[in-house]
């Protein structure tokens, strides 16, 4: 049975590897997808303390070494279940079937990009229609492309597509930015960028490729049509906790119910990073999630060896 099981491998499950095994834990850590999470897309963090720029890349996989390095075992399979309790001890059971135990489990499942809900969207997914510029952009190199969104994945994507692409329209529904001031500087000196703002993306263009789109004016309803190669949906995220709201109290939106120690309602459950209820999800509040939930694992070991 081990200490703690740690449930994705984004910034938050990494740093709860790195603090149970640092307190001496058995930590396991299940990842369904690749380790990093959602900062491996993002092309530079400039607003992680000590570190002055990094790419989303090196970041999570500096984070993923650290965690081998310290001995954590590393699992690609999705947990699909988790039954028990603290006093009898939790087990999980995985997509390939596979069960283990642990006293105390961390979810940090993180978040998963929204989808704009249109017709054809699905179908064009590949052919124009992204939801990582950084994976994507370099297939528009030199043409016209718009990106949907106003938070920073908006604004750093416009930022870094207009460096490879001819133009960047900047689709936003409202006519001020939820992102950070200093990207919405950069963004609004660049030539090449062009600003689409009080507006959403109506319709998408094309049927074996994607064309263009059509943006509605939220002020006139009116409609046109900009034509484009490629549009990057930058619309914010919606959690990853499909497997659990039966397991733990989550809010409407699907995030976990936690507070700052990071506990749910189950004891020996925690829920550390994007997932959870908070006000601002950064590098560092999934950070600072990891430790937090890590060490309340470790100290509810500690105290049911005492007692
Ligand atoms: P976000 O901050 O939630 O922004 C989502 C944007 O999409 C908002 O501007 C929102 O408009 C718009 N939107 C939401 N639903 C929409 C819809 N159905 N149709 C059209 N527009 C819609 O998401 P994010 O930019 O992906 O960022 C997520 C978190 O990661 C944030 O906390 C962000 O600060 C953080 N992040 C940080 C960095 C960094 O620090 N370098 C980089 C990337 C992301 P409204 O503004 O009108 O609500």
């Amino acid at each position: 049975m081990y200490d703690i099981i740690i449930v994705g491998a984004g910034t938050a499950g990494l740093t709860a590897a790195i603090y149970g095994r640092r307190a001496g834990k058995s930590v396991a850590i299940y990842e369904s997808e690749t380790y990093g999470g959602q900062i491996i897309n993002t092309p530079e963090i400039e607003n992680y303390p000590g570190i002055k720029n990094v790419s989303g890349y090196k970041f999570a996989t500096d984070l993923y070494e650290q965690v081998i390095s310290l001995g954590t075992d590393f699992i690609f399979d999705k947990i699909m279940k988790i039954e028990g309790s603290f006093e009898e001890g939790f087990k999980v059971t995985t997509e390939l079937g596979k069960t283990n135990e642990a006293k105390t489990i961390i979810l940090a499942c993180g978040a998963k990009n929204r989808h704009l809900g249109l017709p054809m969207e699905e179908r064009l997914l590949g052919r124009g229609i992204s939801y990582c510029a950084t994976c994507d952009g370099a297939f528009f190199k030199h043409r016209t492309v718009a990106v949907n969104g106003g938070g920073n994945t908006a604004l750093e994507d416009a930022i870094y597509l207009s460096n490879l692409c001819e133009k960047v329209y900047l689709v936003h529904r409202r006519d001020a930015f939820r992102g950070e001031q200093a990207l919405v500087d950069i963004v609004k000196s660049t030539s090449n960028i062009e600003l689409v703002l009080n507006s959403t993306v109506s319709a998408l263009k094309g049927e074996k490729k994607l064309e263009g789109i059509t943006v509605k004016d939220t002020v006139t309803s009116g409609e046109r049509d900009i034509s484009v190669d490629a549009l990057f949906v930058a619309i914010g995220q919606v959690p990853s906790n499909e497997q659990f709201t039966d397991l733990v109290n989550t809010d409407q939106a699907g995030y976990i119910i936690a507070g700052e120690d990071c506990k749910t309602n189950i004891k020996g459950i925690f829920a550390a990073g994007d997932g959870r209820t908070k006000s601002l999800r950064q590098l560092t509040t999934a950070a600072a999630d990891g430790a937090v939930s890590a060490v309340g694992c470790c100290d509810l070991i500690l105290h049911s060896n005492q007692a």
